[in-house]
């Protein structure tokens, strides 16, 4: 395994596909050359988090951004795109990160695992079906309903020029807790295919990471069933995922990119949906650029707390990692949503 990954940089490099330093002990750093484990790269800190449950000591687990950076602003130097290619799984959520669907099609993608082909995705058209539908907010006081899709959507054409679409996916699969479990038996069965001899070990690792992931599922469930409010009002559209699986309503100024830049006639149009409702806080990002959450915030004269999308972990967290971070979303939810 670890040969043939090695072979695989080696032959990258001597075409010179990658920079020269990018090659120099490139095998070393992914512990690739020749030593016994599986190596898997990933994308972003939810990725990598759940590589390391599954693949347990066994697995090297290489993450490509840096700790406590953006997921979706990731940038990857010619080493990285080459780790992509070589390491004997790349675990990537498609869509989360250009750089990193690049660097996958660029690199071949034999060793391309990701979730989109483990789980559905959600797109922006059902979290858009979900505001009125599930919920029950037709009827009055919640018009704002279908506008907050519309802004999200002309929020995300205004970001860098990219387009997109009700039907683009969704990538904040890892806050929903079933579809990450779902994710982590996939890896556990690519993984099983790259260590034959450990496959029962990994399998098993997943089903232990799935009983954790179905606690914190049911914390959630007990936690947020009987609310005062159920309109959550965030940085950019992140929490499509929880907000289905709790039926709670996301109101975003921004789309599923954090770098959207959101619309002064937006702003607006949050304040003031803030301002006429029960809402008491406006949640904020550990990781982005929050002064749309916190203009709304001033403008309507409500609490801003941090809801964290789990994109990576810092000392600005709320936990140290994906658990401990989402049980925290779940107190500052609890408490800003008047649950009992
Ligand atoms: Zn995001």
């Amino acid at each position: 395994m670890g040969r043939r990954s090695y072979a695989k940089a080696a032959a990258l490099c001597a075409a010179g596909v990658l920079a020269v330093s990018g090659c120099a002990g490139d095998g070393q750093e992914d512990g690739s050359d020749g030593s016994d484990g599986v190596s898997v790269v990933t994308g972003a800190y939810p990725l990598q988090w759940l590589a390391g449950q599954v693949g347990g000591d066994r697995v090297e687990v290489e993450t490509l951004a840096e700790p406590g950076t953006d997921p979706h602003e990731l940038e990857l130097s010619p080493r990285q795109i080459g780790s992509v290619g070589s390491a004997d799984v790349a675990f990537y959520i498609g869509g989360l990160q250009p750089a990193v669907d690049d660097a996958v099609s660029s690199q071949g993608g034999e060793n391309a695992l990701d979730v989109a082909e483990l789980v559905e995705l959600r797109t922006l058209e059902d979290n858009a079906g979900s505001d009125g539908g599930d919920h029950g907010h037709e009827e009055g006081g919640h018009e704002s309903g279908h506008e907050d899709d519309h802004g999200g959507d002309e929020a995300a054409d205004d970001g860098d020029g990219h387009s997109h679409d009700a039907g683009e996916p969704d990538p904040h699969m890892w806050l929903d807790t079933e579809r990450f479990a779902r994710a982590a038996e996939g890896l556990a069965e690519r993984l099983g295919e790259a260590d034959p001899d450990h496959a029962a070990d990994y399998a098993d690792n997943a089903e232990a990471v799935t009983g954790l992931l179905d606690g914190i599922d049911t914390e959630y469930s007990q936690g947020l069933a009987e609310c005062e409010s159920r309109d959550i009002v965030v940085s950019h559209s992140a929490f499509g995922y929880l907000a289905a699986r709790y039926d709670l309503h996301q109101i975003s100024p921004a789309g599923l990119d954090s770098h959207s830049e959101p619309s002064p006639g937006r702003l607006a149009e949050i304040s003031e949906t803030v301002r006429e409702s029960d809402i008491t806080t406006v949640f904020t990002e550990p990781l982005t650029d929050s002064g749309a959450a916190e203009t709304i915030a001033g403008e309507a004269g409500v609490d801003t707390a941090v809801l964290d999308p789990v994109g990576g972990v810092t000392d600005a967290s709320p936990g140290e990692d994906y658990p401990s971070i989402m049980r925290a979303n779940l107190d500052t939810l609890g408490e800003a949503l008047r649950c009992s």
